[in-house]
């Protein structure tokens, strides 16, 4: 029988670039073509329906069911005039992806006859079966029924012969099942929230976006090479495999030119997104070998976040094309980079300002500054809840991992912010803030010039790093719905920016001057801030030794690091932001130390399949063949002679001997962890057993599995290797 690995590497040589059908014209052209925009809406919805339903939409009201009647008849004839024969209420469970049911555009009528149909109720509602997804035990306390909502300020979309209508997913006693309902309220908390100290600035503004710009960092694998590994193929991550001679150690494969094969998938990507009205604007090599990124342009969170899930789906699509599979694991290789999703946030107005980027007037400028300095509040008080945010089994490999940012949340200003912000601590209020008699204001000392905040000042070891004009939380894993880190992030800012107006609010009332109360709160702020903001090496042992002094999360079991999710300033803070309550609290950490443990379970099984029926094997083989020779040269020479002749066969007979032995005693013990992990009814404490026992021993495994690869005959090692999994495209 021939070796696998040889199959696949011949198959994977005969892949060439495949030939990509994109039109010649422009984006324009085909840019939204799959959606039903409010451009669209006009051609197939009255008027007056329209402007209600805007109206609804943009002041975050609900729609009403005649409104949705009318509505659903316009998507319906939109959505088969351009083929569409199913429809899909497509929605986030707490699995991570998305998810969709689809149902015929059509019904029996009283007669049995067929009748095309597409209800206001269709739109506005479906049942799943919610059983079959994550609650984190809400099923069982609350009521075994959910079901999807109609989400209208997401636009729906058509994928193939299907239109999908982003919905919510919730519990019929109204608890949310999924990320999108917590992240529009925590939208909605924002914006009311930021709306209020913005009145301080400028009464204009009327609504306040909270933005998302994400940057996905993806891996591409062959196809034939990835169905070769059983590792890839389940868990989405080699679970053992030795160090490729050559892998980053010269970075040329960052922003090098890309390889035709992957550019013919990329293009196709880019047509397939921009035409789901996915702005993509950029794609480039990362720093792996077959790494590589795409980002679009920024949107409101809420439907950048739909953008990004619909992307990761169809990129998974496009690639099957191409003979490739996308790895968006954080860490599908050890020893060099991980992917990450850098979020990039900030908070923008309807009167056209971005909250977060220094402004043209002293006004502007504090406005700036109290923004900034809120967001810092709300980063320290909540570090740890944010690093829950975004922890999961597999961001845990690249966290901390060295780099990736750490596993402390941190925030990099820059040193020209940085300055500022210790320019204004030690300023006097008359320094800072002149206030002529006409009451208008000067900031002295934080005359930010305008266009500042050059790129160049950046620090790649920051977990959370202001950039210019915006935050950019880089911890976010590659694989993750962002929806998770953002709902955290656009909470916590919310709930700052509340106690912020309530302490400026009170002062203002006993009739101090506004000016003079926001600078000494800003003040007051800045030196209560400290501890969060860290423009140093982020890698580095001082700083986690630093970070704990000042009392800022360092815990590095994800198990652990969900408690977050239930300590009282977080339940506080989800509570008076109404983004969740205690019982979807509880509900959501059971699910991610659910999910943890399923994770770890499925690779601690895989990989002593592994070394079981592949790496031992190939190793027993080599050591034989050497046995053998060993005992052929003992029959030609004589024993003086094969003393030294057989030195090192020996030496590699009993090497194979001790790393086989150690894998097997490893993997007895692996198992036994397991079921005594599984056996813990509390699945808190089944994830830590899980982390404390199970993954250390994996760890262990893949050691002497690496080993045995160093010195088995390369010819009989069945499992791709790291050379041929990263460079070969
Ligand atoms: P880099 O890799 O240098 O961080 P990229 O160009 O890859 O930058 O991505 C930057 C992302 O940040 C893009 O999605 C971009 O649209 C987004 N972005 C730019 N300005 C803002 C802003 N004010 N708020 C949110 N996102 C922004
Ligand atoms: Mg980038």
């Amino acid at each position: 029988m021939g070796n696998i690995r040889f199959e696949a590497l011949k198959t994977a040589f005969e892949h060439k670039p495949a030939v990509v059908d994109v039109p010649e014209g422009k984006v324009k052209d085909y840019f939204a073509q799959d959606v039903f925009t409010r451009e669209k809406m006009k051609e197939y919805i009255a008027q007056d329906v329209l402007d209600q339903l805007f109206d609804d939409v943009d002041n975050g009201r609900t729609i009403h069911r005649d409104i949705a009647g009318v509505v659903a008849i316009g998507i319906r004839k939109w959505a088969m005039d351009h083929g569409a024969t199913h429809f899909t209420h497509w929605f986030q469970p707490l699995t991570g992806g998305t998810a969709e049911k689809h149902d015929a555009f059509f019904t029996l009528g009283k007669s049995g006859e067929l009748l095309e149909e597409f209800s206001g109720d269709s739109l506005y509602q479906q049942e799943p079966d919610a059983s079959s997804f994550p609650s984190g035990g809400i099923r069982n306390t609350f009521e075994a029924r959910g079901y999807s909502a109609w989400d209208p300020s997401s636009p729906v979309f058509l994928i193939g012969d299907t239109l999908c209508i982003p919905t919510v997913f919730v519990a019929y006693t109204g608890e949310a099942l999924d990320y999108k309902t917590p992240l529009i309220r925590s939208t909605a908390a924002l914006c009311h929230a930021a709306r209020e100290v913005c009145a301080y600035f400028d009464k204009q503004v009327k609504h306040v976006h909270a933005n998302l710009g994400w940057e996905q960092e993806y891996f591409l694998v062959d196809e034939s090479l990835y169905t070769a590994r059983p590792d890839l193929l389940l868990t989405g991550r080699t679970l053992m495999g030795h160090n490729s001679a050559k892998s980053q150690q010269l970075e040329d494969h960052y922003f090098g030119a890309i390889p035709a094969r992957v550019l013919a998938f990329m293009r196709e990507l880019e047509y397939e997104a921009l035409k789901a009205g996915i702005p993509v604007r950029t794609r480039h090599n990362e720093v792996a070998p077959n790494q590589f990124e795409m980002a679009p342009i920024f949107e409101d969170v809420n439907l950048a976040n739909d953008h990004n899930l619909l992307v990761m789906s169809i990129m998974e699509r496009v690639a099957e094309k191409h003979h490739f599979r996308v790895l968006l694991h954080e860490k599908p290789y050890a020893g060099v980079n991980g992917s990450g999703k850098h979020c990039n946030w900030s908070m923008s107005t309807n009167t056209g300002i971005n909250l977060l980027a220094p402004g043209k007037n002293p006004y502007q400028n504090l406005q700036f500054i109290t923004f900034l300095v809120n967001v810092l509040m709300a980063v320290q008080r909540h570090n740890g809840l944010l690093k829950a945010s975004i922890v999961s089994a597999t961001n845990e490999h690249r966290l901390g991992a060295n780099e990736a940012p750490p596993a402390i949340i941190s925030v990099f200003l820059g040193k020209q912010i940085s300055e500022v912000l210790d320019k204004l601590e030690h300023a006097k209020a008359e320094e800072a803030i002149i206030i002529n008699a006409k009451k208008e204001m000067k900031l002295g000392v934080a005359n930010i010039p305008e266009i500042l905040l050059d790129n160049t000042d950046r620090n790649r070891t920051s977990p959370f790093a202001f950039t210019g004009n915006r935050f950019e939380f880089r911890a976010v894993g590659s694989s993750a719905n962002c929806g998770a880190a953002m709902l955290a992030l656009n909470a916590a800012v919310a709930e700052q920016l509340m106690l912020f107006k309530e302490e400026v609010d009170v002062r203002i009332e006993k009739g101090e001057a506004k000016e003079r109360v926001l600078f000494d709160v800003i003040k007051k702020y800045i030196m209560a801030c400290k501890a969060i903001r860290f423009d140093g090496n982020g890698y580095s042992d001082e700083w986690k030794a630093e970070a704990a002094k000042r009392g800022l999360d360092c815990e590095t079991s994800v198990p652990k690091i969900i408690d977050n999710y239930l300590l009282p300033s977080s339940i506080q803070m989800f509570e008076t932001t109404g983004v969740l309550s205690n019982a979807e609290l509880h509900s959501r950490s059971e699910v991610k130390w659910e999910t943890y443990v399923k994770k770890l379970q499925i690779e601690s099984r895989v990989m002593g399949d592994l070394v079981v029926n592949h790496v031992l094997p190939a190793a027993k083989r080599y050591q034989t063949m050497l046995l053998q020779n060993v005992l052929a040269v003992k029959q030609v020479f004589s024993a003086d002679e094969t003393a030294s002749l057989n030195a090192m066969d020996y030496s590699i007979i009993k090497q194979i001997e001790e790393h086989s032995g150690a894998i097997l005693e490893r993997v007895e013990q692996m198992t036994d962890a397991r079921h005594k992990a599984n056996r813990q009814s509390d699945e808190r404490a089944k994830a830590i057993a899980y982390h404390d026992n199970v993954l250390p021993l994996m760890t262990q495994i893949r050691e002497h599995a690496d080993a045995l690869e160093l010195i088995v005959d390369d010819e009989m090692w069945t499992l791709p290797k790291y050379r041929e999994l990263m460079f070969i495209h």
